[in-house]
């Protein structure tokens, strides 16, 4: 049964009331209770599950179109659309070694020697029969010639003139036009990342530019009044601004543009004023701290005021329970939780994958990898938990342990931490042994 309440007078304007619990009876004022109302509904917003928020997350994220960019300059860029190549890879029937180049035949002809082709520099003559041009790996394959034989396999016997030692089969030492890739043919699919090699194909492909998908422009701003700058001296009360540097990398590590951090006191007018010149200027604002339910905690009505629209606030996930999610127009807006881990863990289970599809890489949404605990683990009731976790492989598969002490605020811990281990909600333990999925940090 709950409680029921009846009035009565109040000395400060409100109608004292007095609520009866069973078998006890407390007076209370009206206006806290308002007070403890209000605190209640906010500390404990329907708690949407981690896949509920990701997908919610996903469906506002859209890739950001595409941008041609010399190619040369694509590293880490995601390719918009297939490539396919300009012309034949090699371009040229090449040599494959230092050599002569031949007709096909047996060993122990004596053969005259009429040119020479060297990289960049085709022979002027055609090879005939009795003839040979001299070579080099990489030259263009004369006219005429079948082969290349190596030139430790020829004896040179006099000025101009050689003897095989060896036969020589046609086709030998030769690289074809188009061996490795044919004129036309897919070399590199939409939504590849690129990376050293894929760039090397691309150019050995003929591309000059590469239509890659556009970056976005991400905003980190941290609210605090206890933050410093790095490196600078503490006041009693003064912590060091970690999450801006952190959160600024990790968005940069996912590809993105990302804007010089911003930092924001505790101050409505402030958190406004800097929300909002993010909001202008961004496709992704990531925000964090301010966004629980303390009297200092301004993101939220903020926001509102601004016109953003709440996605969702709260996630049953520890580290990381009071995220906000929502969008201002085209923007993206991450509420992020104020403790160091707390804000790397929702960083990376909500705006790392919108970050990936708003650049176009496919897989975002990809059924997770799993792993084994190592150790058991108390499970959270209410929360499903983001474990730091170094991983080790053996013939059994993976095995995730746990980094160090898993606190929200116990950043060393995020060092060596190759993914997060996502333990379900639950009652008792999770025993070791237990499979569990994960989400590779981009840390
Ligand atoms: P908040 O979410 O603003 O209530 O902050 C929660 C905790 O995280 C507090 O202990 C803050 O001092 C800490 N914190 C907030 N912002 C940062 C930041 N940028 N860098 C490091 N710690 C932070
Ligand atoms: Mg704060």
């Amino acid at each position: 049964m709950g409680p029921f309440i009846t009035g009565a007078g109040c000395a400060t304007r409100c109608s004292a009331v007095t609520q009866r619990f069973p078998g006890r009876e407390l007076r209370v004022h009206d206006h806290i209770l308002k007070h403890h109302r209000r605190q209640s509904r906010a500390v404990a917003p329907a708690l949407i599950t981690v896949a509920q928020a990701r997908a919610l997350v996903l469906s506002h994220a859209v890739a950001l179109g595409a941008e041609p960019v010399p190619a040369q300059d694509t590293l880490d860029r995601v390719l918009a659309r297939d490539l396919r190549a300009a012309g034949p890879v090699p371009p040229l029937a090449a040599s494959a070694m230092d050599g002569y180049a031949v007709s096909a035949g047996g060993a122990g002809r004596m053969l005259e020697v009429v040119g020479e082709s060297r990289a960049g520099t085709p022979a002027g003559t055609a090879v005939v029969a009795g003839t040979a041009a001299r070579i080099s790996t990489g030259a263009v394959i004369p006219d005429g010639a079948e082969a290349v034989i190596r030139q430790e396999d020829v004896e040179v016997v006099g000025a101009g003139r050689i003897k095989l030692r060896t036969p020589v089969a046609s086709g030998a030492n030769i690289r074809r036009a188009g061996e490795d890739i044919r004129a036309g043919a897919r070399v590199l699919r939409a939504g590849a990342l690129i990376g050293p090699a894929e760039l090397a194909v691309a150019v050995a492909a003929g591309a000059r530019q590469l239509l890659v998908g556009r970056r976005p422009i991400v905003s980190v701003l941290c609210t605090g009044d206890e933050l410093r700058a790095p490196g600078e001296p503490l006041p009693p009360g003064a912590i060091h601004n970690s999450n801006g540097p952190m959160l600024a990398a990790l968005a940069r590590r996912c590809g993105a543009l990302v804007e010089p951090v911003q930092l924001l006191r505790d101050d409505r007018a402030a958190t406004e004023t800097g929300l909002s010149a993010a909001l202008e200027r961004s496709e992704v604002v990531i925000v964090s701290g301010g966004v629980s339910v303390g009297p200092h905690d301004h993101v939220k009505p903020a926001l509102a005021d601004l016109g953003a629209q709440k996605v969702f606030w709260g996630v049953a996930l520890q580290p990381g329970k009071p995220v906000w999610f929502g969008t201002h127009g085209g923007t993206l807006v991450f509420g992020l939780p104020g403790n160091p881990v707390s804000a790397a863990v929702t960083f990376t289970l909500f705006a790392w994958p919108a970050l990936r599809a708003m650049l176009g890489l496919p897989g975002a949404d990809a059924p997770a990898q799993t792993a084994r605990l190592g150790v058991p683990v108390a499970r959270n009731p209410g929360r499903e938990q983001a474990l730091r976790v170094r991983l080790e492989r053996d013939a059994h598969g993976l095995t995730a342990s746990p980094t160090g002490p898993q606190a929200s605020h116990i950043l060393s811990s995020l060092l060596g931490a190759q993914a997060l281990a996502l333990v379900p909600a639950g009652e008792g333990e999770l025993p070791a042994g237990s499979e569990v999925s994960l989400q590779p940090l981009p840390l």
